[in-house]
Order: C-alpha cells, then structure tokens, then sequence
C-alpha cells in the first residue's frame, strides 16, 4: 500500500527540480484529508524524462485512481520497495504550477493548516482536478510578448483629468517598488480615485510586457470596475470567478498561465492562478470578508497577496476607503507603506454624517419625522435618495400574540423571515422554507404578527408615504434573476428612480452620482453583536454606505437613526472620521489583547449529537497540554457555538489565543498532527480556522 512520506509539513525542496534518473521515487500530493505526501515510483514505460514538480499524474489510491501532483523527487523512500507502486500516467507534458506557486500553496497549506492536497486541488481550476484531457499547453507559446493596442503606454484611453497631487505620489511610491517586494495600504476615502491609481500602475507593468493581478471581493456586485479596467486598459484583461462557465474559467486560468493575459480581475481563488509574468498584486477592498474562504481550504486572499507579492519580488497594493483594523495597524507600524489619498477626487465632496437619536421618536415606515421631512426637501429639488437597511425580507419575526410562539428554523437556533415575493418562510442560516403558518402550532390562535422590518416591508410602507415617486429595492432577492442588478443600477444612474433601498449590496463599489441623501435605518443591533469584529464591521458599513451621498456636484448629507447615540465608538466614528474611529478601536482591542495584539486560531467541531464535539474539544484540550508551545497559549472552551445548532448539526469551538505568531505556528503544527490520531466518532467534523474572520 501506499505510505506516507513523513509526519511532518511537506516542504518543498525547488532545488531538485529536474534530475534525470529512472528509479526516483516521486513525491505527490493527492486531494485527500491527509496531512503527507504519497510516495510512488515512475511508470514502467516510461522513457527517461524530467520529473518536473507540478507535473499532474495518475496514481493509484486504495482502489481507485487519483490524479495527483508532483510535489518533489526523492531517492529513497521511508517504506518498503515492494510496497510501493508505480504512476500509472503523468498527464501533462508540460507542469501547470510552477515552482513559485508551489510553494506559496504549500505555505498557505502549512500557515492555515490545512493538507496540501486540499490546499492544492483548491488553487487549480475545476477542470484540471480530473483525469481531463491535457490542456494546451507548450513551452513555445509561452514566449509571446502579450498583445498590445494603443502604442507604448498600457492606457489605450485616457482619463479626461489629469492625476491629483496624492493620486501622483501614491502611483509615485508604488511604481519606484516595482521589482521588488513592497506591500502598500492605500488608503482612499470612498471616490478618492484609488481605482485612477490602480490604472496608471497596472498600465506601467501592461507597457513592460508584464502582468497584474487585481483581486476583488466579489465581481458579480462592481460590474462598474469590471468595465473601467477592460475599456482603459490595453492588452488581454481575462476575469476569474466561480460563476464563470466550465469552460470559460478554464480558457481564461490558461490565458493567465501562459502569459498571455496581461491582468486577470479576479475574486478570492484567482490568489493562486499560476503569472510567469507577475509584476503587481492590487487588493482591492482588502478590508472586506469575503476575501477570508470560510469552509474547506480557510485562507485570506489578502494575507496569501501578501505572501504571493513577497515569493515574487513584486509590490501588492491594498486599497480601501475603510482599511481593516490589522492592516492599518501593519500601515502604523511602517511594516507597509501609507499612502492616503483624503480627499475626493475631481468635484466631489465628503458626504455631512449626522446621528438621529429615534428614542421617544414616532415613526412611520420605520423612518423619523426629521428623515421624512429631509427626504421630501431632496426630492422637491430633484434629487435622490438612498435608504439602508440590513436585513432582507418582509419581517424577521412571526410571532404568536396569545402565547409569545416565535416561528424558527427545526434546523437551526434561528428565527424564520418571512418574505412576500416570492411567499417563502425562510431560515437564512441553512436556506429550507417553511410553510407559513395560519394558526400558533402551540395555541392554535390566529393572531399572529409580523415584528420588524426588513427591505420588503420598507418598501411597501414607502409608496404610500412617497406617492408620486418611482421606489426601487436592491438586494439579494430583489436582483438574484441574471442582469437585474445591472438593470436596476443602470435605471439608478439615469435618474428613472428617485428612492434606492437595500441591503449591504448597496454598499459595495456602486458609483451613485445623483443621490444626496443617505437613511442608514438600523444598524444599532450589529453594534452590539456578540462578535469582537462587530463595530469594525459596522463601522465600515456606515463609511462604505455614507460613501455613496454626493459624489457628483451636489454635496451628500448622511442620516443615521439610532437607538444608542452615546455609543463610545459610533461617536468616534462621527467625532473624528474612520481613522479616529480605528485609533479608538485599536485601544480596545489592545487592552483585550485581540488581533492584531494576539493572534487567534479557531477549532471548531460538529456532530448531530450535543455531546460529541464537546468530548473531542476536551481531549484536543488534554493533548494541547503535552505540547511545548503550550504554555504560551490561552486556551478558552470548549464552548458552544454562537448559533450553536446549524442544519441539525450541534457545533462547539476552542479559542486559541497567543501574542506570538510564530509560538501560535509550531504550536498549530504539533497539535493538528496530535489531533489527526485521535480516534473519532464517525459524526464528528473538526477543523483549524487560523486567523478566524467569524467567531462561530
Ligand atoms: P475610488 O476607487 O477611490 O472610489 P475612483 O477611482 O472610482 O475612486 O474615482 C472616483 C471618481 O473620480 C471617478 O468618477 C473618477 O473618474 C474620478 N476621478 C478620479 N481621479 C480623478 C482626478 N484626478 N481628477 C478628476 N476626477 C477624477
Ligand atoms: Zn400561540
Ligand atoms: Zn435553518
């Protein structure tokens, strides 16, 4: 049978990379949860050839066949001759992943503790996971300078407006880092003009035959940035995302790998799609979460950038009106380089934010007499208007009036939102509907009422109070059919609709020139959620939805509704803007010793059974102790989950917490191979979150 290589991380060995030798023992990493390599010897009939890593093979696995990856060469293995076999096939003439990206998937699988393999099939595209014919890949291709229009420049059409003095120093200091590594916040407010920076530098690296890489949170949501990049920029731009087709997605992972594609736009996975040409790494909206892979291979795109930036020899820009709390501490620290761009670029100006304290206030529509009052004023002058409100739906709770039953998922510790359109009782943690109920399931009343408010309802109470105006709603309902929410922004833009309202997705990128006035309608709950990260996140909602008031002539005003006006850091916020706010937060979270003071890392369990995973947790506590790094962790639980019961799944979680990051690495290490022996009840499933983004 096959054996393991080693019990420990798989460390790449890149100096061997082509020796010329029949009897090697081949090194290969398999898409298994298992944390080693497998060792195997070369095919029969093979001629003598170079075993370059990264080449895909064909190997026998228990009773099947796998296709695996060549990860190193050795000449001896640790188990018996004739117990090892031999490759069936190598599958490509050519490897796919170079050495560099080898390597940086085997230090994003060691960093985040995760088995190569996963890590590895991860980073590759879906169609080369399988036994799949070879692609077309040759050496020759390879060395043709990309394509250019527009002569020398990498801009085959240029702005109408010439750089400002901080756009000029911020692409000033990026590009004297060209050629080497250099890691840069760029810290823009909201309409700053970091995606004019963005250009100018990607067509530098375009113009010497060179390539970028721009990642980007989501790209379903900024179709805006997708068409500035492509319409400003000569050469091969190619897009990178799951919703892509097959066969699209894997036409254009090629175009990158071969060097042909001089930027490749692209969201989380695309951090490790192989660049022979790599020259620029730009994050855009770096603080936000849905860069950190949540399930499976759990990596930060923004930290593996980082890392990726640092094997190349290249600068990685990461950009955002409302930096996350790590890296501007990183920007403080002077580990990167600082470049702000304060003020909107062209005509615009910052938007005025102003807190509405709705205690002891009437309220029609969920909205304050002074809001209604403001939004009548803007729309007499033509002018439209932005309402926000985080939640999806017609109500979040249905609830019983004789008896206080409150309609929740079977499923999960969840309440049901009930929607209108389509009729839908709806748990929004694992998705399963319910019937909506006509009488109590307990009393059997029929006085059953809605409590809350969500967008639909926003929505319907709105046109009656505004009669005359034309109302459109963006969320993820409203925009889940192909090319609506293209078709509602584009309406939004030519001024058809007078009131937006929605959820987070108006947050995000979205370049709204007439409006002037922004509800944000209730955030109060999310400032006191149970998560550290909370009043980051709200702070950033706040400045990220804020941003989107008066970016044209017309000056923006902002309202925020609040139950809390004294909130220590909504005043901050309000008080000193953003960096005030994350100078204050970074104090609290100093104090507490939370990132980026400590360094978090996450065991989470989960079993149909209540008990189970807190068995296991308490025995990966035990085996924590017999560690050496031990005694510089704290370790806090077991406990249960915030949300504890998901899909009828019972989830329970270890915090580890160090000051140390590498003290927290070695202790990682020893544990999780600890943690692989211990024997466990089949309905068990656990796994390592480094660097967790959400604390369940
Ligand atoms: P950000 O990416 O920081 O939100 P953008 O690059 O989208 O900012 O710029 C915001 C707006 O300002 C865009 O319409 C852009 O065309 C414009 N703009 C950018 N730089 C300048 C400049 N130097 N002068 C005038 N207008 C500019
Ligand atoms: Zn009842
Ligand atoms: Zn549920």
């Amino acid at each position: 049978m096959i054996e393991k290589t080693s019990d420990q991380d798989v460390q790449l060995s890149t100096e061997v990379t082509n020796v010329l030798e029949l009897t090697v023992i081949l090194q290969v990493a398999v898409d298994v949860p298992l944390l080693t390599l497998f060792d195997y010897l070369p095919p029969l009939v093979s001629a003598p050839m170079e075993w370059i890593p990264g080449l895909r093979l064909l190997v026998p696995f228990g009773t099947r066949q796998r296709v695996g990856i060549l990860m190193g060469i050795a000449a001896h293995s640790e188990c018996a001759a004739e117990r090892l076999k031999r490759v069936n096939a190598v599958l490509d003439a050519m490897p796919l992943l170079t050495a560099l990206d080898l390597q940086l998937i085997a230090w994003a699988a060691s960093y985040y503790q995760q088995p190569v393999g996963e890590a590895l099939f991860t980073a590759l595209p879906p169609h080369l996971r399988k036994k799949s014919p070879q692609p077309p890949f040759s050496k020759g291709e390879n060395k043709k300078p990309p394509l250019e229009k527009g002569g020398l420049g990498g801009i085959c059409e240029t702005g109408e407006f010439a750089l400002n003095a901080d756009q000029d120093a911020a692409v000033n200091a990026i590009s004297a880092a060209l050629g080497t590594f250099q890691p840069f916040l760029l810290d823009g407010v909201t309409g700053s003009g970091k995606t004019e920076v963005y250009i100018q530098l990607i067509s530098q690296v375009i113009a010497a035959g060179q390539q970028a890489l721009v990642i980007v949170p989501e790209i379903g949501l900024t179709p805006q940035l997708q068409h500035r990049l492509t319409s400003r920029l000569s050469g091969v731009t190619v897009v990178l995302h799951s919703r892509l087709k097959a066969s699209e997605r894997a036409r254009n992972w090629e175009l990158a790998a071969l060097g042909t594609a001089t930027l490749v736009l692209g969201t989380r996975s695309a951090i490790f799609v192989p660049l022979p040409h790599l020259a620029l790494i730009v994050v855009d909206e770096e603080h936000d979460q849905s860069l950190k892979q949540q399930d499976g291979f759990r990596y930060s795109a923004r930290d593996v950038a980082v890392r990726r930036a640092q094997l190349v020899g290249c600068p990685v820009v990461l950009g955002s009106a409302t930096p996350a709390l790590e890296t501007f501490h990183n920007a403080q620290r002077k580990r990167y380089g600082w470049l702000q761009l304060p003020r909107r670029a062209g005509v615009a100006r910052p938007p005025k934010i102003s807190l509405l304290d709705i205690r002891q206030q009437p309220l029609r529509a969920g909205l304050s007499m002074v809001l209604r009052e403001r939004m009548e004023t803007e729309l007499a002058a033509g002018n439209q208007i932005l309402l926000f409100l985080n939640r999806r739906g017609y109500a979040p709770v249905l609830m019983c009036h004789s008896c206080g039953w409150i309609g929740s998922c079977s499923h999960c510790d969840a309440r049901l939102t009930l929607h209108l359109s389509p009729p839908k009782f709806w748990c929004h943690h694992c998705e399963r509907t319910q019937p909506v109920p006509q009488h109590c399931p307990d009393c059997k009343s029929a006085d059953l009422r809605l409590l809350g408010r969500g967008t639909e309802r926003l929505e319907e109470e709105l046109q009656p109070l505004f009669p005359e105006t034309t109302i459109v709603r963006i969320d993820s309902d409203s925009t889940s059919r192909q090319g609506e929410l293209k078709r509602l922004l584009g309406a939004v833009k030519r001024g058809e609709v007078q009131i937006v309202l929605g959820t987070q997705m108006l947050a995000k990128g979205h370049d709204f020139p007439g409006i002037t006035l922004v509800g944000i309608l209730d955030l109060d709950g999310m400032f006191y959620a149970n998560d550290f990260r909370a009043t980051e996140r709200t702070a950033q909602l706040i400045v990220q939805v804020a941003g989107r008031a008066g970016r044209a002539e017309r000056a923006g005003q902002v309202i925020l509704q609040t139950r809390h006006p004294e909130h220590p850091l909504l005043q901050s916020l309000l008080r000193s803007g953003y960096h005030g706010f994350m100078t204050e937060a970074l104090r609290e979270r100093e104090a507490a010793e939370l990132p980026p003071f400590a360094h978090l890392a996450l065991l989470r369990a989960d079993a149909t059974d209540e008990l189970i995973p807190f068995e296991f947790l308490r025995e990966a506590k035990r085996l924590a102790a017999d560690i050496p790094a031990f005694a510089h962790m704290l370790i806090l639980g077991p406990a249960a989950s915030p949300l504890a019961r998901r899909l009828g799944r019972y989830h329970a979680q270890l915090l580890v917490q160090c000051t140390n990051r590498a003290q927290l690495q070695r202790f990682l290490k020893q544990w999780r191979i600890a943690l692989h022996k211990v024997k466990i009840n089949h309905h068990l499933h656990w796994s390592i979150d480094v660097d967790p983004q959400e604390m369940f």
